[in-house]
């Protein structure tokens, strides 16, 4: 915090970290700060899961273990964030948990009026897979069609489950046909585990995506992987679509639709660390279900990965504002 005024009620040296209301990392709240950047947005919606319900209190749980965050400065991108760019804890959309169509539409409505007229970026927490197809929906109609740098176990381009052809397994397919993705630039990151048929690959190959699965990582190692992504995406904007089971059960229990063999989170954090500079135009983190977590794994993992990912954001250019009121510790 250089210049400008602390919000007391964010700086941990006032106030520790594990008190006071708790916005994401103890960023401010949208209402506090008359413009922004970049928004957290937390869905609390898991209408779409196919396996166990829970994600519906990602949001709140993610949100609880990012308390533990010390936002001021990222080491490892020698950087600090809040002070490049404005960023805000939008809270939470209200949206019915009744009904997949009506739920997409209030998401898709918030996103949209949270984004406004500007450049204003949002960064998602889940809330089950369902909840990037409303959010690439807005970010096509500011940014075209986008590359998916989609990590996880799953590659959710199925067609439809039990007719229901919005779901947390099916919203890239529906992506893919509603042109929200640039073609031939996607690609999915940790998949590993059953699927339903040999065709289920052969159906995601035609929409455009490559593959790198999580055994493919052990063969081509950090670099290899970036380097693959990197080609792939191009000069696109990007969107990240993080689902937490992209790593192991391990490192990531408190989930919907676990799969054993996935990245490990150090993995998870190098290849994320290594997208720097791409044009980053949204992410989400999604699929944190806390009910089955323990000692705050997954929550922790996810805060901490949708930190990254707002810091990705920060450095991917976007207008440097006059200054931006930041946690302070
Ligand atoms: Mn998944
Ligand atoms: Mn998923």
């Amino acid at each position: 915090m250089s210049e400008h005024t602390p919000i007391g009620a964010l700086d941990a040296t006032v106030i520790p970290r594990f008190a006071g209301l708790g916005t994401f990392a103890r960023i401010p709240d949208i209402g506090a700060v008359p413009d922004y950047d970049i928004a957290v947005l937390g869905v609390p919606f898991d209408g779409g899961t196919s396996y166990r319900p829970g994600a519906r209190f990602g949001p709140m749980g993610i949100r609880q273990a990012s308390r533990h965050l010390r936002p001021k400065f990222h080491v490892e991108f020698d950087t600090a964030p809040l002070e490049q760019l404005q960023v805000v804890d939008a809270g939470d959309v209200p949206c019915t948990p009744y009904g997949i169509d009506e739920a997409v539409k209030q998401i898709e409505g918030f996103a949209r009026e949270v984004v406004g007229s500007g450049d204003r970026r949002i960064v998602t927490l889940g809330g089950d897979h369902t909840v990037a197809l409303p959010m690439l929906r807005v970010a096509r109609e500011k940014y075209g069609p986008v590359a998916l740098i989609h990590f996880d176990a799953h590659l959710d381009t199925w067609d439809t489950y039990f007719n229901a052809p919005i779901t947390h397994g099916t919203v890239f397919r529906r992506a893919f046909e509603e042109g929200l993705l640039a073609e031939d630039q996607s690609i999915h990151l940790g998949i590993r585990g059953p699927i339903y048929d040999k065709l289920d690959l052969v159906d995601d190959a035609t929409f455009g995506f490559r593959i790198i699965r999580a055994g493919d990582l052990d063969v081509l190692g950090i670099d290899g992987a970036v380097d693959i992504v990197r080609r792939r995406v191009g000069d696109a904007p990007v969107y990240i679509s993080i689902d937490i089971d992209v790593l192991d059960p391990a490192f990531a229990p408190g989930t919907g639709t676990p799969e054993m063999g996935g990245f490990n989170s150090r993995e998870l954090l190098h290849l994320l660390r290594r997208l720097d500079g791409l044009n980053i135009v949204g992410g989400d983190v999604v699929e944190v279900a806390p009910a089955y977590d323990h000692a705050e794994i997954t929550c922790v993992a996810a805060a901490t990965v949708a930190f990254d990912l707002i810091t990705l954001m920060t450095k991917a250019g976007a207008h440097q504002p006059a200054e931006a009121v930041g946690a302070s510790a």
